[in-house]
């Protein structure tokens, strides 16, 4: 089965409204084993929108179109649909019933432009939404459907994973699509390229590779007629990355992310976490806060950009006189402070030069991150070849990362 994407609405194309719809529906149906073929984005003009979906129509076996439900002269996705299949659109009373009754709910009488949003065509029966006035519709004719869906996604959610999702899967029961995710840090995307040039060729499972803000992701893509038989394909292609790859440069998969997996091993070890930032301006510990239950391992963060208060935080003077503020040393003294300031198990710190820094001791985009529990400290190095924007994302990764090995290797 293929399938084609209309995502409606001027404000799309004046690139004052992101057209998330598209990319939600186009990984949704992928997971059906659907292929996407097309994903266009057009106007509310009745010419140019009845135009592109008639052309969906008779190309794909399946379109999805989203907005252009709501009650008002510019939302026109029913009447174009009604248009392409030469059908009439009638009232239905059951639909106006309904209408009526949301609106008396909401304690005011449903204006008469509402109307439209209880209408039918013979090829088309009603798609049910409990999070709005505007009901979806599957149209069907000459073995191709169209479904037509409101536009807010709060609204596309519900029906999707309730009618649509189970609908669509009914129709293209023998194909099933697994995917799989490594997740790599350290290793560039040319490396790995390179490394793993003969896996690229092959067509299934299928390998991409894509840079992602924590690191180089290899996603793996099987089809087969079961869920087991497309995991048998993927198995050996994962077992090969990990070989050539080695299992220290892969540190999560799938849904994994630096901060889940950190939050995860705190809890397990029963550990909680002080943190001191030179470097990354407070986004290593809002990223963590964010994490499921944080308020049970994260005891503090503080952040510092006037490199003359880590003294007043317990850094050793000393340790800056001779080395300065931006080197590996001071990275693990700061990893004890954060651990005694917050009187936490374990202590992380991150230091480094970003582009503003007048400092000029190292290449900017460095960062120096160390790590102490007990007695025991350690640091780690990074160089980040990016722009300034995605430098403390960069590093806020590779210092959980660190935290990670560290927790491992040394609790
Ligand atoms: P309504 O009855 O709410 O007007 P509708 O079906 O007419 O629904 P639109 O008016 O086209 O839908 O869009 C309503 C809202 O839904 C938009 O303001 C926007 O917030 C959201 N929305 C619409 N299309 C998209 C899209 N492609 N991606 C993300 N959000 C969207």
């Amino acid at each position: 089965m293929n399938a084609e994407i209309i995502s409606i609405g001027t404000e799309l194309l004046m690139g004052e409204l992101v057209d998330t719809n598209s990319s939600f529906l186009a990984s949704e149906l992928a997971k059906l084993g659907v292929e996407v073929r097309w994903v266009t984005k057009v106007s509310d003009d009745p010419t140019l929108l009845r135009e592109a979906i008639e052309r969906a129509w008779k190309r794909s076996d399946l379109t999805l179109t989203s907005g252009g439900l709501g009650p008002t002269s510019d939302d026109l996705t029913r009447e174009s649909i009604a248009a392409a299949f030469g059908e009439e659109m009638t009232v239905q009373e059951d639909l106006l019933e309904h209408l009526k009754g949301l609106f008396a709910n909401r304690g005011f009488p449903m204006p008469e432009t509402n109307i439209k949003q209880a209408t039918l065509i013979p090829s088309a029966v009603t798609v049910p939404n409990d999070h709005g006035t505007a009901p979806g519709w599957w149209a069907e004719k000459d073995g191709h459907v169209i479904v037509a869906m409101p536009g807010p996604p709060r609204e596309i959610l519900p029906m999707w994973e309730n009618t649509l999702a189970p609908k669509i899967k009914a129709r293209n029961p023998n194909v099933c699509i697994v995917t799989r995710n490594l997740k790599t840090f350290g290793i560039s995307e040319g490396g790995l390229d390179e490394m793993l040039s003969t896996l690229f060729l092959s067509e299934n499972p299928y390998l991409g590779i894509y840079s992602k803000q924590d690191g180089i992701h290899l996603r793996a893509i099987a089809t087969a007629s079961s869920d087991e038989e497309a995991w048998a394909l993927i198995q050996p292609v994962e077992s090969e990355i990990r070989r050539v790859v080695g299992e220290d440069a892969i540190w999560g998969t799938d849904d994994d992310t630096p901060e889940s997996l950190t939050s995860a091993l705190l809890q397990k070890k029963g550990l909680t976490l002080g943190i001191m930032e030179c470097f990354t301006g407070g986004l290593l510990a809002s990223n963590l806060a964010e994490s499921e239950g944080s308020r049970m391992f994260l005891k503090g963060s503080v952040v510092i950009h006037d490199d003359e208060l880590l003294g007043a935080h317990g850094v050793d003077s000393e340790i800056i006189t001779r080395h300065g503020t931006t080197n590996p040393h001071i990275a693990e003294d700061m990893a004890r402070a954060a651990r005694k300031l917050f009187n936490a198990d374990v202590g992380l710190a991150i230091t480094g030069l970003s582009e503003e820094a007048t400092d000029v001791s190292g290449p900017l985009g460095t960062s120096h991150i160390g790590f102490a529990a007990g007695d025991q400290v350690s640091s780690t190095s990074g160089h980040y070849p990016t722009s300034r924007l995605r430098l403390r994302s960069r590093a806020s990764t590779h210092a959980l990362l660190g935290l990670i090995r560290f927790l491992n290797s040394a609790l």
